[in-house]
């Protein structure tokens, strides 16, 4: 999992903006292969500056602050003005020939048709901003800019007092938009708005007294955030008492035409969504083959005295059982989180698996509230392209808080192995590796169209990697806990497919990830939540992981003695979180052209 300052097309949500159309029109000169490529350059840099003036909590997000102060009202006049921009966008792209582009232009061109296919997707056909509540919440974009450093706190917090002007007119347009919304997005918006309540408590009115606004200002500010309190307070009743007893709701299931074009946007692989689903139903039958020849070796030492079950996958499920049972305290779990973080550092440094950087520092920390609820575990929140300095944190949810026996489930589920793999998924060389060179990279508008598929794909190769290179010590403990994990994205994709393109229930989901995912009750009950309030996305791991490793056996098959891993990682992570197609045909330009 992973929360980044990117978000997907329909999360940025719209509203109406009183300024002047920001028009990028120009004309490229035809000329030489030079010029093309200088003057496509010139046309990324207005079609950011378009993205980021219709897009102002993206911006933020992604470090851009002029639009800070901007809270656009998701009106259906909004959603017009935003379809005629684009359509101006694509007008101006046409003018491009795209063949005689740099191949990373080209790449680029890709990714931004891509971005705007998928907003017409989203606002026109997906139509989510009428079904999902939790598409409406403040409270993110505030917090992201009160926790921000890049101003200081006085000019945070004028931005925030212009924002909330409009916060009224923006719930009353999100009413407005609901229209037969599913119960459980009703849900989620209701406990994510209850934690967005929480940025506007005691924490920023004590930081609005300490600043130097003027008195008036600061009166002006305290009103408008106890507007937005009752406002958002409303909003949560209005959800509570209106739209849940009412009962008028529609399924969570997006049906498989919806879901087959979704997964094409989102995922841009060069994989169908039905490919991918046959390819993670044979590699679920190899996890398990694998999982059943380790068990029985480490079942006597792991249940002794005890005789070996005739049912194969019951001696799997017994050893995994007894490896659960080691793990951390419920009060201690973050600080476990925290303590792997330089072992981590070391091995990669020790193996040369990758250069990393030691000045950009991770910060472990408990998830903000606002971010809690959404059934994801752990998360990391990085720097966007324009913050390089900033902090990247990862977030880890407290557990002493909760039931002991919910923390059991979790701590079981999360034990000294699979944490170790979490860590590196989240972490190191995961997630926070992979967005320290996407940071890096030449091409901002791969920082910033970022791929989904390639980032967790990242992540999850980069778990077998370490694995490989001996992290764990190569035991059948750590490969057998790996498989079981491993086994999880590879049920994701399997299970995102059957609920969202088919009619997967509950008890079928939750059997199914129990039985053959060895999964603790309470982490199948999550990821059957997930499941119902995501599309597309619990299938991105696997994808992206598949399509990375086939990708490194074709180069490696190419290059034969020659091919060196830490240099496939650097040039592979070098050119930013662009799908793992246009990378390979970049990397391989001869044997595996992208289609
Ligand atoms: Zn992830
Ligand atoms: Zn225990």
């Amino acid at each position: 999992m992973l929360h980044r300052y990117l978000l997907p097309a329909a999360a940025c949500v719209a509203g109406l903006l009183s300024l002047a159309a920001c028009d990028s029109g120009s004309k490229p000169t035809s000329g030489t292969p030079e010029t093309l490529d200088a003057d496509f350059d010139a046309y990324k840099q207005r079609f950011i500056d378009s993205l980021w003036y219709y897009n102002p909590e993206w911006a933020s997000g992604a470090g851009y602050h002029r639009y800070d102060s901007v809270l656009v009202v998701p009106s259906a006049g909004r959603r017009q003005t935003e379809a005629a921009a684009r359509a101006r966008r694509r007008k101006e792209m046409q003018t491009y020939p795209v063949a005689d582009l740099s191949v990373n232009n080209q790449t680029d061109y890709r990714l931004m048709q891509n971005y705007l296919a998928s907003a017409d997707f989203y606002a026109d056909s997906l139509r989510d901003w009428q079904w999902n509540p939790a598409n409406y919440n403040v409270g993110g974009a505030v917090a992201e800019i009160l926790n921000g450093r890049y101003h200081p706190l006085d000019r945070r917090l004028r931005a925030i007092s212009h924002k909330l002007i409009q916060v009224a007119d923006y719930y009353e347009a999100a009413k407005q938009n609901l229209e037969r919304p599913t119960r459980e997005h009703t849900n989620l918006a209701i406990r994510q708005n209850q934690g967005g309540l929480a940025v506007f408590g005691p924490a920023l009115l004590d930081s609005v007294a300490k600043s130097g606004l003027t008195a008036a200002e600061k009166q002006d500010l305290q009103g408008r955030i106890a507007t937005t309190r009752l406002t958002m307070e409303s909003y949560i009743r209005f959800l509570q008492q209106e739209v849940l007893p009412a009962g008028n709701f529609r399924s969570f299931r997006i049906g498989p035409a919806l879901f087959n074009r979704k997964f094409a946007l989102d995922i841009q692989s060069r994989y169908s969504a039905d490919e991918v689903y046959r390819k993670a139903l044979a590699h679920k039958q190899e996890l398990l083959r694998d999982m059943k020849v380790r068990a029985a070796r480490l079942y006597p030492k792991y249940v002794p005295n005890k005789p070996r079950p005739a049912d194969s996958l019951a001696v799997v499920s017994a050893v995994i059982e007894a490896l659960s049972a080691r793990h951390a305290t419920p009060a201690g779990f973050v600080g476990a989180v925290r303590e792997q973080m330089p072992t981590l550092v070391r091995w990669v440094d020790d193996h040369q698996l990758l250069t990393q950087d030691p000045t950009k520092p991770l910060v472990v920390r408990e998830t903000p509230l606002y971010m809690r609820g959404s059934g994801a575990g752990a998360s990391v929140s990085a720097p966007g392209p324009y913050d390089k300095g900033a902090d990247t944190y990862y977030n880890v949810e407290p557990l002493d808080g909760q039931p002991a026996a919910q923390a059991e489930s979790y701590l079981r589920e999360y034990n000294t192995y699979t944490l170790q793999i979490l860590n590196i998924h989240e972490a190191i060389p995961g997630h926070y590796t992979q967005l320290v060179y996407a940071n890096r990279s030449p091409s901002l508008i791969k920082s910033i169209l970022g791929n989904g598929a390639m980032i967790e794909g990242w992540a999850v190769y980069a778990e077998r990697m370490m694995l490989e290179s001996g992290y764990g010590g190569n035991t059948d403990e750590m490969w057998l806990m790996w498989d079981k994990w491993n086994m999880r994205v590879t049920l994701n994709a399997i299970l995102d497919h059957q609920v969202q393109a088919g009619n997967l229930t509950e008890d079928e989901a939750v059997r199914l990830l129990r039985q053959d995912g060895f999964q603790q009750e309470a982490e199948a009950r999550n990821k059957w939540l997930r499941a119902t309030l995501s599309q597309v996305q619990l299938s991105s791991y696997f994808t992206g992981y598949t399509e990375i490793y086939d990708l490194r056996q074709a180069l490696r098959q190419q290059q034969g003695q020659a091919f060196d891993l830490k240099a496939f990682h650097e040039q592979f992570l070098s050119y930013g979180s662009a799908p793992v197609k246009y990378i390979g045909q970049m990397m391989l330009p001869a044997a595996a052209p992208a289609r």
